[in-house]
């Protein structure tokens, strides 16, 4: 092993997980000159497919790009406005408009955005697909995972890039277990030329305007993003609301229902809600999905006490879970991997590095998942606004409450990176 006040040079590193973090990480490790960057994702094919929506708020988008993790090569589809509506039987079909919110971002499909961040890490990076990691331990000196099969294999540095159900946390903070927030939400999308069929057709919805249609125990947020083929784009629909009970009482372990696996009843329960909850033309947008491109996503909340520990670090969703109220679920992970690349420059070993990051991203992302429970309870609680009543003056103000005390909605601005640290006279790491 190398010594630890010497400089980092080299290294060998295991991700667990190739999505959104998993790729940023290796791609930063790579980056910083690391030895031998090892990925292992359990999945044995693309995830492309399996993804929908998600959004970035051009400002984070700006620093990351200057940063080099986020580039405007990546497909996206422009966003202007938030039209907050609710169903009211004297309104149009689009409902009764509350309030015009700027709404100052761009739009994913997250297939599109993990192709792109896979295809960008370097060649040196070893993805090893159909790879799941059974356990993950160290101490000071190093780290190691342990295969399915039992087999152990030894890296300087291990990092839980493995999703909101890591295994790495285990190891890291067993304590630290994601939380039902109460409610689930449907998830759908499916290509923009099928608005046609509806009445009044596609002409009605501008093509940079997102939708929150409103009503008593939930919401549903509509907006287009790119579609997989170039020049096209589909609609990505995200319908909250309480569960049938009887699937309410199952999820205190986190769970997700995939495309294709919904039962008849889930299925025609968020069908349900949408036909008596929204106003008429956004129920008649849900109504145009295919039932095998409906899933279900319980919400949770995660914050984790700490992210690092001997030579583990976590990452992205493993490290902590947002509401996806607060739409920074991905620039969470590629900011993770921002403050990781700038803590290795700085750091003058691993411990540094590693109680740099935690340092860096620890507040930040407790903070965010205060907001995401922040926006959650606002919106779709108990104590939501009564939205027959609520004018633009009440919108206005209720959204200033959610907003202030710290989070950042889309994300929080990144700080200034460290100056680069003075190139240091210390031999190369060895490797384990
Ligand atoms: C297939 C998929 C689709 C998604 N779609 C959306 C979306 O449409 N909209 C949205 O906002 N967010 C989506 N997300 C979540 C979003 O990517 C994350 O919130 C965010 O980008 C941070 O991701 P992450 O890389 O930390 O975690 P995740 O994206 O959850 O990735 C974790 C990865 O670790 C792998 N993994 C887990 N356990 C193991 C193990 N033991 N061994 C090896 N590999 C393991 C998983 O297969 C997965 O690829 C999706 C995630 C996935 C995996």
């Amino acid at each position: 092993m190398r010594g630890d006040t010497d400089g980092i040079r080299g290294g060998s590193i295991a991700v667990v997980g190739g999505s959104i973090a998993g790729c940023a990480f290796a791609r930063a490790a790579a980056r910083n000159g690391a030895e031998q960057v090892v990925v292992l994702e359990r999945t044995p094919g693309r995830l492309e497919d399996r993804g929908v929506g998600l959004c970035v708020h051009d400002d984070r988008f700006a620093e990351l790009a200057q940063a080099g993790h986020l580039d405007d090569g990546i497909r996206r589809h422009r966003l202007t406005e938030r039209h907050w509506v609710a169903r009211d039987g004297a309104a149009g079909p689009r409902g009764r408009l509350l309030w015009v919110q700027p709404m100052p971002f761009h739009s994913y499909h997250w297939g599109v955005l993990w192709q792109a961040l896979r295809e960008r890490t370097p060649d040196t990076v070893a993805f090893r697909l159909a790879e799941t990691v059974a356990g993950a331990g160290g101490d000071q000196a190093g780290a190691w995972v342990e295969g399915a099969d039992g087999r152990r294999e030894s890296y300087d540095l291990v990092i839980g890039a493995d999703g909101y159900r890591s295994m790495v946390r285990e190891a890291v903070c067993p304590e630290a277990r994601p939380e039902y927030a109460g409610y689930i939400c449907w998830r759908g999308s499916f290509p923009s030329e099928h608005l046609a069929e509806l009445p009044g057709g596609a002409g009605v919805w501008p093509e940079t305007e997102a939708i929150t249609a409103c009503f008593p125990g939930g919401q549903c947020v509509i907006y287009r993003i790119p579609g997989l083929t170039p020049g096209s784009t589909q609609v990505n629909w995200v319908l909250y609301g309480a569960p049938p009970a009887e699937l309410g009482r199952r999820l205190d372990n986190p769970t997700s229902i995939p495309p294709g696996e919904l039962t008849d009843e889930l299925l025609s329960h968020g069908r349900r809600l949408a036909e008596e909850q929204l106003p008429p033309y956004w129920a008649g947008v849900l109504g145009l999905t295919p039932a095998e491109r409906t899933f279900v996503q319980p919400i949770y909340d995660l914050e984790t006490p700490r992210r690092a520990a001997g030579r583990l670090l976590l990452a992205g969703d493993a490290a902590t879970v947002v509401r996806p109220h607060n739409t920074s679920g991905a620039v969470k992970a590629v900011q993770d991997a921002w403050a990781f690349e700038n803590a290795w420059r700085e750091g003058g070993s691993w411990a540094e590095l590693l109680d740099s990051y935690d340092r860096e991203r620890g507040q930040v992302g407790r903070e965010l998942v205060a907001l995401g429970r922040r926006l959650g309870t606002a919106q779709v609680g108990p104590h939501a606004p009564d939205w027959s009543a609520i004018d633009e003056a009440g919108m206005t103000a209720w959204w200033q409450h959610q907003v202030t005390g710290g989070g950042g909605f889309g994300g929080q601005a990144l700080s200034a990176p460290p100056a680069p640290r003075q190139a240091s006279s210390a031999a190369p790491v060895r490797h384990r």
